[in-house]
């Protein structure tokens, strides 16, 4: 996603969102706005604060938000698409759409490696990886926007290889490791290459994901230096906890977190980012579709896993979740900000949780509720079919598509 691109899927000309409860901004350094409404235009936020401060006139959407939350939408920073709305996978189709119901509105690809008969030789990567970024540029399953055309790299690749890509629009490295560039001076020097051309990089760390990939130990995420060390957590299976530690101590790159990956490990390595003073590396994803499925409210079951289990307060990890990814991912989403696009996301504390708000909801594990999506300025789903029921939900007074 270009960030100064116009918005393509038309968003009203302006967008008014009145009554919000509680405003989560996605930045860890002021989590929480003291703001009730926010207005958009042509799909960019404009102002946020309160009503009576803000221009609400002549809006052609405007959604009163019934005292519920709103964040900036999810975006699930480890996913691996192939074509549309489809995951071979698990042969699932609607699986980017169900997420979307799960509040996510950006899903980054780690590469496009559940494609069958995926080439391995250098044009047919760069082809692939060039066709799926055209391809989800061009369509967004349920509007959700995902940034994909991520090769894999091989061996035999040129610094040549790189510019190209570049150049034709390419962003990401898929997973540094699922192909044949294990070894850490192989990986450093092409990691390095992309660099240069503006291509940022993840490296698959931990133990083999399925039959047929590798293991990458600490030593080699060290030394390849991927601006993302892809699911310290595992992807499932983890690298002893004193290896990652280090890779959080010795590395100044993104920590990446997944729900597809060993669960406590990502607890212990949340909480080893808090005790560093780095809780601005800590980036979620899901790493799905994976062999455990597709799991439409990954990135909220992981927002209430660190939020109970690492005990960090909610707002906290809502910006691991948005805020945090969309400045290291570059991309102009994930804040509540003039400027960026209007994604978000309506929460309220699910029917008959225990807590007694939504905050207290998740630091006690549970779920929220999402009663509405939203994304660059346009509602794309009501009350989601997936989550828990949200106790309060937004209505649209006027407008909205
Ligand atoms: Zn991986």
């Amino acid at each position: 996603m270009a960030h100064d691109e116009p918005v393509k899927s038309g968003g009203p000309e302006k967008l008014v969102i009145r009554n919000i409860g509680l405003m989560l901004s996605g930045d860890l350094a002021r989590p929480i706005l003291d703001a009730d409404t926010i207005v958009a235009v042509g799909g960019r936020i404009l102002g946020v604060g309160r009503e009576r401060d803000l221009d609400t006139d002549g809006a052609q959407t405007l959604i009163d938000a019934n005292g519920s939350v709103l964040a900036p939408g999810l975006i699930d920073s480890h996913v691996h698409p192939v074509a549309g709305d489809w995951t071979p996978r698990q042969n699932q189709l609607g699986w980017i759409e169900s997420t979307l119901n799960g509040g996510v509105t950006t899903m980054i690809s780690a590469g496009e490696v559940h494609l069958p008969g995926r080439p391995k030789d250098i044009v047919g990567l760069k082809a692939l990886a060039i066709t799926a970024q055209r391809a989800f540029d061009n369509f967004r399953p349920g509007g959700v926007k995902v940034v994909a055309g991520a090769p894999i790299i091989e061996k035999g690749m040129t610094e040549h290889d790189f510019k190209e890509l570049a150049e034709a629009g390419v962003t990401l490295l898929g997973e540094v490791g699922l192909g044949s560039v294990k070894a850490g001076y192989e990986a450093k020097e092409m990691v390095a290459w992309a660099r240069k051309h503006g291509i940022q990089s993840t490296i698959h760390t931990g133990g083999p994901s399925i039959p047929g990939s590798g293991l990458i130990d600490k030593d080699v995420v060290l030394e390849a230096d991927a601006d993302v060390i892809g699911h310290i957590n595992g992807g499932h299976t983890s690298l002893p906890w004193k290896h990652v530690c280090e890779l959080c101590e010795k590395s100044s790159r993104a920590i990446e977190l997944v729900h597809n990956g060993n669960e406590k490990i990502a607890i212990e390595a949340a909480r080893a980012a808090i005790e560093l003073k780095c809780p601005h590396r800590v980036i979620l994803g899901t790493d799905g579709p994976a062999g455990s499925g597709v799991q439409p409210l990954g990135m909220l079951r992981m927002v209430a896993l660190l939020s109970s289990f690492a005990n960090i307060p909610a707002e906290l990890v809502f910006c691991f979740a948005t805020g945090n990814t969309a400045r290291i991912r570059g991309l102009n989403c994930g804040l509540v900000e003039v400027g960026r696009a209007a994604d978000f996301v309506f929460m309220d504390r699910a029917q008959h949780t225990a807590g007694a708000t939504l905050l207290e909801s998740v630091q006690l594990g549970d779920l929220p509720g999402i009663g509405m999506v939203m994304i660059d300025g346009l509602v794309r789903c009501g009350r989601s079919r997936n989550t828990p029921p949200a106790t309060e939900v937004p209505v649209v007074l006027q407008g909205g598509h």
